[in-house]
């Protein structure tokens, strides 16, 4: 059974129309104000003990995405299943429970701590709040500050007096105090030193072994999610156009924005730098193009594709793709 699970997720962004609104709209004297889909019908599982790696440009709504899993954001239609129940019907206890359970570790962790807070107390506060701490307060952040490769002695300090890569440490820290067992990692080391993204990469590693986490791993560079993901999801503009174990997308990415990508990630044997950029800008989400999205910056798109999404289908085991093209192939 998958540890969490999404069933045609959706979110908008906007005001939907009041009462008044609507009338308005309906009798031509006012336009509906625009809103964005940031998901459209996004259905994924993650096992447990799994690494889903979600890939896609920024603006293409994996954060939404990952808030959605984290349950920071309601999606204003379809289904969470936690441990296969739908979170809309566990009770008050429960779902605080399954909030603990997932916790998100942020691009930015010095947005997302309170800098007039010592460490100590950031890393503490939660675990004391929800009465986990069974012994020693301080003895029960030391072992939360060692986990997270962070000295114990510098647990009085300020996050304006830690290095980049530590105060992420400290957000991995504090996620962990609360036992989490899912851990959704929102562009977390995009703003690391190559070196310290290595480093931050390595820690989540070893926490999956000893703590048998779960990960989804939100990026939007393919070479970050590479070595962790057991299985990779491309997004484009809220859809998942492509979903497949890591070495199949790797070897034998089947869909032209993926292949796309992959021509992005600098690679060590090769001797010609191919950094081909992705032809075209992100598509605004307020006004994304008809049929497929990718179809504008698309090198192989076909008239059909102006005006019919394709959806995903299976073209290999546990690998699915949404492009017309699988239509003409084999
Ligand atoms: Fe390109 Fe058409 Fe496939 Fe979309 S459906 S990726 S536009 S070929």
């Amino acid at each position: 059974m998958p540890l969490i699970e999404l069933k045609h997720i959706s979110h908008s962004f906007g005001t939907p129309p009041d009462l008044a609104a609507r009338l308005a709209i309906a009798l031509r004297l006012a336009k509906p104000a625009p809103r964005v889909r940031a998901i459209d019908d996004v259905s994924l599982s993650v096992r447990k003990g799994e690494v889903v790696g979600l890939v896609g440009e920024s603006g293409c709504g994996k954060s939404t995405l990952g808030r959605v899993v984290a349950g920071i954001l309601p999606p204003t239609s379809g289904s969470v299943l936690w441990r296969g129940r739908d979170i809309k019907t566990l009770s008050p206890s429960e779902w605080r429970e399954a909030k603990l359970r997932v916790q998100m570790i942020f691009q930015n962790p010095y947005a997302s701590i309170n800098p007039r807070r010592r460490a100590v107390d950031i890393v503490g506060e939660a675990p004391r709040v929800h009465r986990l701490i069974d012994g020693n307060f301080d003895a029960f952040v030391d072992e939360q500050f060692r986990r997270a490769g962070l000295d114990p002695a510098l647990k009085r300090r300020f996050p304006h007096q830690f290095s980049g890569g530590q105060r992420q440490r400290i957000g991995i820290a504090r996620a962990l105090a609360v036992q989490p067992e899912f851990l959704v990692c929102d562009e977390a080391v995009a703003a690391l030193d190559v070196s310290v993204q290595a480093q931050i990469l390595n820690l989540f590693m070893d926490l999956r072994e000893r703590l048998n986490l779960t990960y989804l791993f939100i990026s939007h560079d393919l070479g970050v999610v590479e070595h962790i993901s057991d299985r990779v999801a491309i997004m484009y503009l809220g859809r998942i156009v492509e979903e497949a174990p890591a070495e199949e997308i790797f070897a034998r990415a089947n869909h032209p924005y993926t292949q796309a990508l992959l021509a992005e990630v600098p690679r060590i044997e090769t001797t010609k730098r191919s950094f081909a950029a992705i032809k075209g800008e992100l598509p605004s989400p307020l006004a994304p193009p008809s049929g497929c999205h990718f179809h504008p910056r698309c090198p192989h798109a076909l008239p059909r594709c102006r005006t019919e999404a394709p959806r995903l289908k299976v073209v290999a085991a546990g690998h699915r793709s949404a492009c017309h093209l699988n239509d003409f192939s084999g």
